[in-house]
């Protein structure tokens, strides 16, 4: 059988205006994104490994996680606290594919949480094989004025810092074979005017990923970055974007429509797998079409 059209997979109507505070539900989103509760089939491809991934209950870290436990992976998400709804869905679709979940929520801005996070997840996993870092803040401003010390802070403190600080504890555990996986944006590429700090944050995730990379190869861990385009989710409608650029959200890219977080799940798990074991410090673009340069 031959792939679908990528144009018309998914709808590329508009979306509807809409707003929720940070950080925005998934349970509230209009419509719902595909985040391969029911589209997503594994084949075995981490059998038994046992994954963190960050930012687990929504969206692009929701696909990662339900991917990782249909291709045979134990896996524990953290998520903030108001979003224990979420994350109870991601608990039961990784139970229904017959894995453990693990649910850890807690802020990731604060240093001794993120050492607990992995000390917590290795310890309810019985080990660690891989840190999937998707978490993220953004949140738009109109020009350089509004960006105030507070929220520049913010997006730094949640996008940059907890790579730090999860990696030098995660280390500890991760065996050679283990892997990496950050979670940069085209912004890191293309930076918006509107994004100034986010689009940094974007672009330090790259350059960690090839530093650390280059660091942790030595002991046989790879390291590597997705940057995706456009992706429907509740963090561009909690302020991550200005109301009046949801409706056509992602429709200028060359396949003309915003992606499903589930069409970031193969490479996440890609990224992951023994099937990538020569592959290491590299940023794979998932983007509707914009180039990565
Ligand atoms: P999302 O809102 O579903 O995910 C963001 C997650 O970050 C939240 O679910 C939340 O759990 C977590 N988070 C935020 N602040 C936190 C904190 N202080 N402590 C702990 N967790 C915190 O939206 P998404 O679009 O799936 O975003 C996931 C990642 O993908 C982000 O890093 C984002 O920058 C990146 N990204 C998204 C797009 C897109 O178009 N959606 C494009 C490029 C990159
Ligand atoms: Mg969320």
């Amino acid at each position: 059988m031959a792939n679908t059209d990528p144009r018309s997979k998914y709808s590329n109507a508009d979306f509807p205006k809409q707003e929720q505070p940070i950080p925005g539900l998934q349970s509230k989103l209009n419509p719902q994104p595909d985040c391969g509760e029911t589209s997503y089939t594994g084949h075995d491809r981490l059998l038994d490994y046992k994954m963190l991934v960050t930012g687990g209950d929504s969206a692009i870290g929701r696909a990662a996680a339900i991917a990782y436990a249909k291709e045979g992976a134990d896996v524990a998400i953290n998520y903030l606290p108001a979003e224990e709804e979420d994350a109870q869905q991601v608990k039961q679709v990784i139970e229904q594919a017959g894995r453990k979940a693990v649910l850890i929520p807690g802020d990731l801005r604060n240093e001794q949480f993120n050492y607990d996070l992995v000390e917590q997840a290795q310890k309810q996993l019985g080990g660690l094989d891989n840190v999937t870092i998707v978490a993220g803040h953004q949140q738009y401003r109109e020009n350089i004025k509004g960006f105030d010390t507070a929220s520049f802070t913010e997006t730094f403190e949640t996008n940059v810092y907890p790579i730090f600080w999860l990696v030098q504890k995660a280390i500890d555990y991760l065996n050679p074979g283990a892997t990496i996986t950050t979670t940069s944006s085209v912004q890191g590429y293309n930076p918006s005017p509107i994004l100034h700090d986010y689009a940094a944050t974007k672009a330090a995730i790259i350059s960690l990923t090839k530093s650390l990379s280059e660091e942790l190869g030595a002991q046989g861990i790879r390291v590597n970055c997705v940057a995706p385009g456009p992706f429907w989710s509740p963090l561009q409608i909690s302020g991550g974007q200005p109301q009046e650029k949801i409706p056509h959200f992602g429709q200028k890219e060359v396949l003309g429509r915003a992606g499903q977080p589930v069409e970031l799940a193969g490479t996440y798990v890609h990224l992951a797998a023994e099937e990538s074991s020569y592959t290491t410090g590299q940023v794979y673009g998932v983007t509707g079409g914009t180039q990565l340069d």
